[in-house]
């Protein structure tokens, strides 16, 4: 904490005493400052209702990861996933509820992935995972675990103690896209969500409840 730079022999007892307080408070300072600024970088890359990344953060890194795949002759995965008929949750039980359902379905997704995978919330019932080095059936496994854990989790809606306290299900359409970076042709990390987007359109206008892989990884 800087004591050596103020301790002297000779020095008048008090002057230390005053010199060194005066080192602590700045490091407190600095330390505090240190803080705001990490909380600070933490809440502009984070969704506040779910925890999750927010959009901006989780585009961000579509672009780095899909340019390191290319790079690195690399498989990854998108995958995106779309709450069904959302708006019915709100409709019936309220935007409280919506806002429970949510928070929790973002919990039940970031324990079905692995460490390094990264999971946002880009929209207001939609969420975008990226699974870095999967191969293709890795990532329609993950996709599924998902489906199936949202589909039979029950989701406490109210106060777990309050009159209001239920449980309802809910489901969730999944698309999922790969990029293989040895196959030789260049596919844009937008082509790459393009294609998510279209098999999640196939879960929804499919049934809703299902997950969807687009097949193709050429450009
Ligand atoms: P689909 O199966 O076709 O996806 O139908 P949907 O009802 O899920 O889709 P739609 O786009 O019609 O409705 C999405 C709803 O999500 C509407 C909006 O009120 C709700 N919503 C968006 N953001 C939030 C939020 O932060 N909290 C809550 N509670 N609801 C939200
Ligand atoms: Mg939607
Ligand atoms: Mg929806």
């Amino acid at each position: 904490m800087g004591a050596h730079d103020v301790i002297d022999y000779g020095t008048h007892i008090g002057e230390v005493n005053w010199r060194l307080n005066l080192q602590i408070n700045r490091k407190m300072e600095d330390d505090r400052l240190l803080a705001g600024v990490k909380s600070g970088l933490q809440a502009a890359v984070t969704d506040p209702l779910t925890g999750l990344y927010n959009r901006r953060f989780g585009m961000s890194q579509l672009d780095r990861l899909a340019t390191e795949t290319l790079q690195n002759k690399g498989e990854m995965a998108l995958i995106l996933a779309d709450l069904d008929h959302f708006k019915l949750v709100n409709d019936r039980y309220g935007h409280a509820a919506g806002d429970a359902v949510l928070s929790q379905v973002a919990q039940i997704m970031s324990g079905s992935l692995r460490k390094e995978d990264i999971v946002a919330r880009i929209g207001g019932e939609e969420f975008m995972i990226l699974l870095p080095n999967v191969t293709p059936a890795q990532a329609n496994q993950t996709a599924r675990r998902i489906c199936q854990s949202v589909r039979n989790t029950r989701i406490q809606i109210g106060s777990l103690s309050g009159p209001a306290s239920q449980s309802i299900t809910v489901t969730t359409s999944l698309g999922v896209a790969l990029l293989n970076g040895a196959d030789g042709h260049c596919l844009t990390p937008d082509a790459l969500f393009r294609r998510a987007d279209r098999a999640l359109y196939g879960s929804k206008s499919g049934g809703r409840g299902t997950v969807t892989v687009c097949r193709r990884s050429a450009a």
